[in-house]
């Protein structure tokens, strides 16, 4: 019965035959289509996404006053980009990707206040939440600055209210922290996969920290039916969440203008390539239906996951989305990468990029400490080891037989030199120093095969 079904599926899909053996694999997705067709399948538009930012702009007075270390950028949670060429050497040198065109590290990594790319959907949800709070108990008067979120009789208000999340660490931080920075009560239903730190972290900003046997799943369900039963509290859905995707949407628009200003063209003749780790696929979806926004057919899209944990390209290639999970076809769901520790994938997601996105990379945990330790040695940069499942895409496109096939086919073999990569780095910052330490150590102790 079991393998009646799993060999249907590898009828269907011939690389759930590879999945299933846990191999690294790159999948071109079949179904991309020019931008333009794709987004009239699409009910969310460029006015969605510059509704969230303009939220994000309203919310600015209250972040720096909350966030002081977001003064500089006057209270816009914004990250750099950073040209990597001494990277690029490293990835040449070192798994001879033969890389010709620029290497950029997008260091969401160092985003304020939560050192992930949580801070961009999970901290716009909670701030859009609030204030429809606000708007609807009368309590914030037309015109006013959003400075007054930092108030006390604000605080109060909000702590009336409980917040809800289930995440294997990033996400439940960045809620964590700016929901009680506005006074919720705030309660992170985490999984195994999760950090210590993280739930430490946590804890000592007055978030109640919740832990599951189970996985992200069994956390994300048990917050959910713990928000359902009283009704002043608020279920923050990473699988299903139109705010939280359009939070993460916004970083295209600021990406063109730091783009721009770093003199990286994007035309007919300097394709972009962008590569996303992937867990739920909120993060990557997001940023995935903004970057298709802006740069249309000029932008080619790649995501990341672990071996143990490629539920998006496990939905995506069945098309069977949140109906399938990486346990159906034998893996085990677990990896270093805490935050791609998922085994579903969200069927929003899934569907909303479906002809979006180029195709996908699974990469194996050691490769991760690789790549963390490369970059760290050659340009001083620290990012965690899920966020460097990324540069599967830098590493793989200009040598593997399956993407140079994509690369003809969409006519840039003669354009390569003049690409940029850039590989969107999700966390980091917030990592502290003793279990970076016990990530170069593994780094060290990993043979490359
Ligand atoms: C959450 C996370 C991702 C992926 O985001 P999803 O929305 O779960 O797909 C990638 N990298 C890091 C470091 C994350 O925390």
């Amino acid at each position: 019965m079991e393998m009646m079904s799993t060999d249907r599926l590898e009828e269907k899909a011939p690389i759930v035959g590879r999945l299933r053996k846990a191999e690294e694999v790159t999948w071109i997705n079949p179904l991309l289509e020019s931008t333009e067709e794709a987004m009239r399948k699409i009910d969310l538009t460029m006015e969605d996404v510059r509704d969230a930012e303009a939220r994000l702009e309203r919310f600015a007075p209250f972040i720096r006053r909350a966030f002081p270390e977001t003064e500089k950028d006057g209270g816009l949670i914004e990250s750099p980009i950073r040209e990597t060429e001494k990277m690029k050497d490293g990835l040449n040198e070192k798994h001879g990707a033969g890389l010709k065109g620029r290497l950029l590290l997008k260091m969401d990594s160092d985003l304020a206040v939560a050192g992930s790319v949580k801070a961009r959907g999970g901290i716009y949800e909670i701030l859009k939440h609030a204030e429809a709070l606000a708007l609807r108990e009368g309590l914030l008067r037309e015109g006013q600055s959003y400075e007054v979120f930092a108030e006390d009789t604000f605080r109060e208000f909000f702590s009336r209210y409980a917040v809800h999340v289930g995440s294997t660490g990033n996400l439940g931080l960045s809620i964590g922290i700016i929901s009680a920075a506005l006074g919720f009560r705030v309660y992170v239903h985490m999984s195994q996969d999760a950090k210590q730190w993280k739930k430490d972290l946590l804890r000592s900003k007055g978030v109640q920290v919740i832990e599951y046997a189970g996985d992200y799943g069994a956390a994300v369900k048990k917050g959910r039916e713990e928000a359902m039963r009283d009704p002043a509290s608020y279920f923050v859905d990473d699988e299903n969440s139109v705010s939280l995707f359009l939070g993460y949407a916004v970083a295209a628009l600021r990406l063109q203008r730091q783009l721009e200003e770093a003199g990286v063209q994007v035309d007919e003749e300097h394709p972009l390539f962008v590569s996303i780790p992937c867990g739920v696929g909120g993060a990557p979806g997001g940023i995935t239906f903004g970057l298709k926004l802006v740069y249309g057919d000029l932008v080619h899209v790649f995501y990341a996951e672990p071996v143990q944990a490629c539920c998006m390209l496990l939905g995506m290639a069945t098309g069977l989305h949140n109906e399938i999970s990486v346990q159906d076809i034998g893996l085990t769901g677990r990896t270093e990468a805490d935050g791609l520790a998922v085994g579903r994938p969200s069927k929003f997601v899934g569907k909303t990029v479906e002809h979006l996105l180029s195709g996908e990379f699974t990469v194996e945990d050691d490769m991760l400490f690789v790549y963390m330790k490369e970059l760290l040695d050659r340009e001083g940069v620290f990012i965690e080891p899920s966020s460097c499942a990324a540069f599967e895409e830098a590493v793989k496109m200009e040598k593997d037989p399956e993407c140079a096939r994509y690369i003809r086919e969409h006519g840039l073999a003669d354009k390569m030199e003049q690409a940029a990569h850039i590989v969107w780095a999700t966390g980091g910052s917030l990592v502290p120093e003793d279990v970076r330490a016990s990530y170069v150590e593994k780094a060290k102790e990993t043979v490359l095969h």
